[in-house]
């Protein structure tokens, strides 16, 4: 079965996955996993551990006890942040669109 994927991923695809993925969320607060800190203000939030409220993904389901047989649930999100605590992120500098020139009147 031939598909994209089959082609190998190039540093160039990586960096832009990167880019997408950390390029759209960041804290808006400091979030805190237990006592450890896991994003400073400002810090990007990968969009995978987002939801569309700015809810932050703080713990996921990892088969603790039966690490050997992973259930249907592995890497489920199982405790969220309130929503909010991730804000949209500006886009950098060189990925904002060039402004829109002014039409007519
Ligand atoms: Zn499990």
């Amino acid at each position: 079965m031939a598909t994209s994927s089959d082609r190998p991923m190039t540093a160039e695809d990586l960096r832009a996955q990167i880019e997408h993925d950390y390029g759209q969320w960041e804290a808006g607060q400091q979030i805190l996993v237990g006592n450890a800190l896991a994003y400073d203000v400002g810090h990007p939030i990968p969009a995978s551990n987002v939801d569309d409220e700015g809810r932050v993904v703080l713990d996921r389901h990892y088969c603790a006890g039966h690490e050997n047989n992973r259930c249907s649930d592995f890497n489920k999100p199982v405790r969220w942040s309130d929503p909010g605590v991730a804000v949209r992120a500006e886009p950098p500098a060189e990925a904002k669109p060039a402004k829109a020139k002014a039409t007519g009147a």
